[in-house]
């Protein structure tokens, strides 16, 4: 099995919307957040009907592609490089180094009856 980091998954997305003929200009970037968040909610909704683990899980790479079509086109359109690999290894690193249980200072009880 072919392995793909996500700077490759970058590259490879940026392929798919140039083969496919998706938007591609800097115009486009807001609805790509906004598909990324469609996306995520097509996965909630299967996840809510009980739908197979393998089809809520393809409804969250499709959340994925949207953010690295995103990630690509702010590359391509503002002449910047982002290394989406190392930014995850960096914010790895930092959420690893916060005390237990940070930003959540509240429980979420479930209520009873
Ligand atoms: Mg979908």
């Amino acid at each position: 099995m072919h392995t793909c980091t996500f700077n490759e998954a970058k590259r490879l997305v940026r392929e798919l919307v140039e083969a496919k003929g998706f938007p591609n200009d800097e115009s486009a970037l807001t609805q790509k957040l906004l598909w990324a968040f469609v996306e995520l909610g097509e996965a909630a909704d299967a996840y809510k009907k009980g739908e197979d683990w393998s089809i809520i899980c393809e409804e969250l790479i499709d959340v994925i592609f949207y953010i690295l079509d995103f990630i690509g086109l702010v590359e391509k359109t503002q002449g910047t490089e982002i290394d989406v690999d190392k930014l995850f290894l960096e914010k790895w690193r930092k959420n690893m180094n916060r005390p237990n249980q940070y930003g959540q200072r509240r429980d979420i009880k479930v209520r009873e009856g």
